[in-house]
């Protein structure tokens, strides 16, 4: 298996702790906590009821193919990462988040597959979250 680039995401103030969460295996997710809608991407003002009154939590590390394209051409570091998967991966929480299927062929993603959380080190201070099909981890010791 061809392992993907992982380039070091463009970095804002006030996302150290998110990013530093996910070399730690962690991915965070923002819940507003006067009405419980599961915020993506993390900001601190809630879309549904605008309240403030916000909290990380951890995801599950579960979720489902929503929807996908095998990449066929890639650019930069991606150009001899192809074919890979790029994705649309429905959380168990809710949010849908753009990101990679890796550690399978590209061929057996179909959409509704269920997958499992994985993070790729950039090696600057932060992990990429992508996605495995859940029936990898389960071959594993
Ligand atoms: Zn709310």
């Amino acid at each position: 298996v061809i392992s993907l680039p992982a380039p070091p995401p463009p970095r804002d103030d006030g996302d150290e702790e998110f990013w530093t969460a996910t070399t730690e295996g962690r991915l965070l997710l923002r819940r507003c906590d006067a009405c419980g809608t599961v915020i993506w991407y993390p900001r601190p003002i809630c879309p549904s009821c605008h309240s403030t009154d916000t909290s990380w939590t951890d995801a599950s590390g579960m979720g489902t193919v929503y929807s996908f394209t095998v990449v066929r051409r890639g650019v930069g570091r991606f150009a001899t990462a192809v074919p890979y998967v790029f994705a649309y991966v429905e959380l168990a929480e809710g949010p849908r988040v753009m990101t990679n299927v890796v550690d399978c062929d590209p061929e057996t993603v179909y959409i509704g597959m269920p997958v499992e959380l994985v993070f790729h080190d950039t090696g600057e201070r932060s992990a990429l979250y992508r996605f495995r099909p859940t029936s990898v981890g389960q071959q594993l010791p």
